[in-house]
């Protein structure tokens, strides 16, 4: 028993309809037909159904297989055609063969059909297949070269004759629209290596290489002058592929345009040293002044008081008061330019060596002592670590911290806690207390130089402590904020990496 078979067919003579119908049937078919006699009838069968084959008389009163053929090949050029006739000799059968019929089989040999619409039905199936899978594989191709031509780097097929199969967009971009990328091609390019800036010589672009040794390159950094000659630097490289025997049948070349990316890191690079540059002659100039105004400055606070000393309660009392604003001024001018020196001499070359967070604040604590006497500040530590730093600026920041701690203290004696904790691979610090507290919204100007939220009569001070603090903690790559709100306390924090602790 063969399979269920569709079959049209196109004669008009009832007896050798029958015969045609036995034949098949006999041949183990399930069978299912149609008979149509004319073109109309035919078109209108192809359109109602799905046929597996079409078996036609030569000729017919009103229609004949060439015309039923060519209509057959329209509505589906796979669907096999044989022609069945009684009459037909031997060059209306090669004429049917010419245009397009798959067979031919004559009525008085009806034996040959059935392998005939066996083989015509198989092949047909075949053909079927190939043209969907042929379909499939021009929509992935398609889709293929529509995906590489979108890549924002340049991508090439060559063959091992040299003539590029695959360009994609940004390949054109800078190779050109050229058909081969031979050596003779390639030395047309002016190139050059971009680490010692020496020219390629032809034979060794990474295409060449692939192609001639099967060598793959990658990444490799050339200044090269496009097609339309501007000079891009590009990163190339080169993979050969392998067809049959292990043959290289052709490379696949890459080409990733970073000339923006080179300029764009050489101005972070020059606009970086800019900044370094002017950084640097600002503390200079912030050390410069600040140090040589110290010795004038001496000179004009030893003389006030000097004269204070000698004439205050001799001269009228608007003197003596002028007096005491001279001095007071000279005194603060020092502190500002004692504060500023300190701060200009902050540099990211300190000499590191092992800090003991504890030794530091015990240190700190003796200076202030007479301030936390005078404050009746009770001050408390805990989980300080040893960390790889300079002690000098440390002890400056704690003391700064602490100092503003005791001074913006509210209604309660002042109450301070020091504590340490990991985080990731940082130390985070914390000085924590219950002072006047600190507006949100000035959480970071008063980070910044001379900026201060009281005036001179109500706390004392310069504005340049937390600036000094903001600059040591960053020089050791760390970050200092501060959480506070007004009349809550404050807590500042600071961070300094932890690693490995270095005997100096
Ligand atoms: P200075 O203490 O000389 O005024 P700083 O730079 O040390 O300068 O501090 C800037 C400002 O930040 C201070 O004037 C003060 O308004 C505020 N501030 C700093 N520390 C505290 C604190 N612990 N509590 C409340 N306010 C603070």
């Amino acid at each position: 028993m063969k399979g269920s078979i569709r079959i049209l067919i196109i004669e008009d003579n009832d007896d050798d309809a029958e015969l045609l119908l036995l034949k098949l049937k006999k041949a183990g078919y399930s069978l299912s037909y149609e008979i149509v006699l004319d073109e109309e009838s035919m078109k209108a069968a192809l359109e109602g159904g799905q046929w597996d084959a079409i078996i036609s008389d030569y000729r017919l009163p009103s229609f004949n297989a060439l015309a039923a053929l060519e209509i057959a090949q329209k509505h589906d050029p796979d669907i096999p055609f044989i022609v069945v006739s009684g009459t037909i000799g031997e060059e209306t059968a090669v004429e049917a063969m010419k245009a397009g019929a798959h067979d031919y089989v004559m009525k008085s040999n009806l034996a040959r059909l059935i392998p005939a619409l066996d083989r015509e039905v198989r092949e047909a199936e075949i053909r079927r297949r190939r043209r969907e899978s042929e379909v499939l594989l021009h929509q992935q191709e398609t889709l293929m070269r529509s995906v590489v031509d979108m890549l924002p780097v340049g991508v090439g097929l060559v063959n091992n004759n040299h003539e590029i199969i695959i360009a994609n967009r940004a390949f054109k971009k800078i190779w050109g629209n050229v058909n081969r990328l031979d050596e003779k091609e390639l030395s047309n390019f002016k190139g050059w290596w971009a680490d010692t800036g020496e020219q390629i010589n032809p034979g060794d672009w990474s295409l060449l290489r692939a192609l001639k040794n099967g060598e793959t390159t990658m990444d490799k950094m050339t200044d090269i002058v496009c097609h339309d000659g501007t000079r891009r630097t590009i990163l190339n490289s080169a993979i050969p592929v392998y067809g049959e025997n292990h043959v290289i049948s052709s490379a696949v070349i890459v080409s990733q345009d970073i000339t923006k990316i080179m300029q764009d890191e050489a101005k972070l690079k020059k606009t970086l040293s800019d900044l370094e540059r002017s950084n640097h002659e600002l503390e200079q100039f912030a050390y410069v002044a600040s140090h040589d105004l110290q010795e004038p400055l001496r000179m004009v606070a030893s003389f006030t008081q000097l004269l204070e000393i000698k004439y205050k309660g001799k001269l009228d009392k608007q003197a003596d008061e002028y007096i005491g604003f001279a001095v007071e001024g000279a005194k603060r001018m020092q502190r500002i330019i004692r504060d500023l020196l300190d701060f200009s001499r902050i540099t990211n070359n300190q000499q590191y060596g092992r800090v003991d967070m504890n030794e530091i604040l015990n240190s700190v604590l003796l200076d202030l002592s007479v301030l936390i006497n005078e404050s009746g500040a009770v001050i408390t530590s805990s989980g300080l670590p040893v960390v790889n730093a300079s002690d000098t600026q440390l002890k400056q920041l704690l003391q700064n911290l602490i100092t503003n701690a005791i001074k913006f203290h509210g209604e309660n004696f002042p109450e301070i806690k020091v504590e340490a904790y990991t985080l990731g691979n940082e130390w985070v610090f914390n000085i924590k207390d219950n002072g006047i507290g600190i507006d949100p919204q000035f959480s970071e100007k008063i980070f910044t130089i001379f900026q201060r939220l009281h005036n001179r009569e109500e706390y004392p001070g310069t504005g340049i402590g937390l600036a000094l603090c903001k600059k040591i903690v960053e020089s050791y790559g760390g970050r200092i904020w501060v959480e506070s709100k007004p009349g809550m306390g404050s807590t500042f924090y600071f961070t300094l990496p932890v690693q490995p602790v270095t005997e100096s």
